[in-house]
C-alpha cells in the first residue's frame, strides 16, 4: 500500500508501474526496507542509470545524486577506471572459490593504509563484517557481552538488533521480530556522548565485556557527531578492563580519510570493519585488526568464518581501482574544501530564511537537521518534528532534481564528481524550498 501524504509528492508514473509490478513480488516492493519510501510518502523512485554526480529515473527525470548508494560511490556512478577495471576482471571470470590476486592486492592495499590492520579478511557485505569482528572478539577474549550505542547501526546481525533494555546495565531488548529474547542479553546498549552510563556499566560489567563496538563518526541516525574526549575514553577504558574496541567504519572508511575515521581521530582500535567503499560499488566487506586477535579466525584458530563468495574478483578490482583513484586525485582533499563550500552555502541559506536548521558535516558526508540549537550527539535528541518537517520538503526538492535518501534520519554525500554546479542546485532548491514554507 502507497501511504496518501498531504503535501504534493513527486509524480513518477514508470516509476509507480515498477512499483505496482514489484509489491506483488518482494515486501513492500523492495529489497532493503527504506527503499520503499514509508518515512516519506510518495513513490519509490526507480532509477534506470547513473553517471557522475547524477541518476536518471524510469521516467527519464535527471537528478543530482547526493545519496549515492548510501555511501559506496565516493568516486561517483559509473566512473571510467573503475568500469575497465571490473570489465577486465570479469573477462577473467567472475567467481573461482578459490585463492586468486585481486584479494592480495586489495589486502595490500588496504593494510598498508590502517596501521592498525595487521592481519584482515574480505566478505560479502558490512553485516557480514561487523558479525565476523565481534565473533572474533568474543572468541579471542572468551567473554560473552558486546555493548553498543544507541543511534548506531552495524547492519542487521541477530544480536545487534538491540534497543537499550529498561535500567542501566541491563541486557537490551530485541528491535526486531525473530530475534529472541535469549540473543539480546549478551548486548548492552548506552547511549552516545554517555561517559558516566558506560563508566558505571564497565565498573559492574567490565570482565564480562568482549567488545565495545562503535561507529566512531555515527551516520545513520543523522550525523551525531561525538566529542574526541568521549572516543578517546572508550580506548583508554577498553584496555583497562581487557576489551576489544571495534570501530564499525563501514561508512567513514575511505571516506573521511584514507585510513578512515582511525586516522582522522588518531585513535587506534582493535579491531575494525569495512564496506561501502572498500567495494567500488560492488558488494564487498572486510574486517580485520589486531594479529593475535585475527589469528583466532579459522583455520588458525577455532572462530569460524567462512564465504562462497568472498574476494569476489570483481569486488576485489572494483575497491581497489577506487582506492587507487583516491589515492592519485588526491580525491579527500578535494572533497573536504567541496563540502566546506556547501556547508557554508547551506547554512547562510538558512541564516537567510531565518530556518531553525543547521548543517552537520565530516568531510564529504553531511545531514541537514532541521531543528533548532546545537547539532545532536544523542539519537535521543533528535525531536519527531524534525522528521515530520523532513518529507515535504523531500519531494520538493526531488520535483527539482535533487536525490536524498529517502529519510530524515539520513546522512548525504558528496563525490568527486559533484563540483559548484551540483552545490548550487541544491542550494538554489533549499532556499525556494524554505522561501515556500516547506521544511521549516
Ligand atoms: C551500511 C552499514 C552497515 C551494514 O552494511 P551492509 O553492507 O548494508 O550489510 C554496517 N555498519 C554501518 C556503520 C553501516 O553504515
Amino acid at each position: 500500500m502507497e501511504s496518501k501524504p498531504s503535501f504534493p509528492t513527486h509524480e513518477v508514473p514508470a516509476s509507480k508501474a515498477l512499483y505496482e509490478r514489484a509489491v506483488k513480488l518482494m515486501p513492500a516492493g523492495v529489497n532493503s526496507p527504506v527503499r520503499a519510501f514509508r518515512a516519506v510518502g510518495g513513490t519509490p523512485v526507480y532509477i534506470a542509470r547513473g553517471k557522475g554526480a547524477h541518476i536518471w529515473d524510469a521516467d527519464g527525470n535527471r537528478y543530482v545524486d547526493f545519496c549515492g548508494s548510501w555511501g559506496p560511490l565516493i568516486l561517483g556512478h559509473a566512473h571510467p577506471r573503475v568500469l575497465a577495471a571490473v570489465h577486465a576482471a570479469a573477462e577473467r571470470g567472475l567467481t573461482y572459490g578459490a585463492p586468486h590476486e585481486g584479494e592480495v592486492a586489495l589486502a595490500e592495499k588496504v593494510i598498508s593504509l590502517h596501521p592498525h590492520l595487521e592481519r584482515m579478511r574480505f566478505v560479502s557485505s558490512g553485516t557480514e563484517a561487523v558479525m565476523s569482528a565481534v565473533r572474533v572478539a568474543r572468541g579471542a577474549t572468551g567473554r560473552p557481552l558486546v555493548v553498543k550505542f544507541d543511534g548506531c547501526y552495524h547492519g542487521h546481525v541477530d544480536h545487534l538488533l538491540v534497543n537499550a533494555g529498561s535500567g542501566l546495565a541491563t541486557f537490551g531488548t530485541p528491535s526486531s521480530a525473530g530475534v529472541p529474547e535469549d540473543f539480546a542479553k549478551n548486548t548492552v546498549v548506552v547511549d552516545l556522548d554517555d561517559r558516566a552510563g558506560f563508566d558505571a556499566l564497565v565498573e559492574k560489567r567490565g570482565r564480562e565485556i568482549a567488545a565495545v563496538l562503535i561507529e566512531p563518526i555515527p551516520a545513520n541516525n543523522g550525523l551525531l557527531l561525538q566529542r574526541q574526549e568521549f572516543l578517546e575514553h572508550l580506548r583508554k577504558r577498553t584496555t583497562e578492563i581487557g576489551a576489544c574496541l571495534i570501530f564499525d567504519e563501514v561508512i567513514s572508511g575511505f571516506r573521511v580519510a584514507m585510513g578512515g575515521a582511525a586516522q582522522r581521530l588518531r585513535i587506534r582500535p582493535d579491531l575494525a570493519t569495512y564496506g561501502k567503499i572498500i567495494g567500488g560499488g560492488l558488494p564487498v566487506g572486510a574486517y580485520g585488526g589486531r594479529k593475535d586477535l585475527m589469528d583466532h579466525v579459522a583455520p588458525l584458530g577455532r572462530v569460524y568464518q567462512a564465504g562462497t563468495l568472498s574476494g569476489n574478483p570483481l569486488g576485489m578490482a572494483a575497491g581497489l581501482e577506487t582506492i587507487r583513484v583516491l589515492e592519485e586525485e588526491n580525491v579527500h582533499q578535494k572533497l573536504e574544501s567541496l563540502g566546506a563550500q556547501l556547508e557554508e552555502r547551506l547554512c547562510d541559506i538558512f541564516r537567510r530564511r531565518s530556518a531553525n536548521a543547521s548543517v552537520v558535516r565530516m568531510g564529504s558526508i553531511f545531514w541537514m537537521s532541521l531543528q533548532a540549537g546545537e547539532a545532536p550527539r544523542t539519537a535521543g535528541c533528535i525531536e519527531s518534528a524534525a522528521a515530520a518537517r523532513f518529507a515535504p520538503l523531500y519531494h520538493f526538492l526531488l520535483r527539482r532534481g535533487i536525490y536524498f535518501g529517502p529519510s530524515a534520519f539520513e546522512v548525504a554525500f558528496l563525490s568527486s564528481a559533484h563540483g559548484e554546479p551540483e552545490i548550487e542546485a541544491l542550494a538554489t532548491a533549499l532556499n525556494d524550498a524554505l522561501g515556500a514554507g516547506i521544511g521549516r
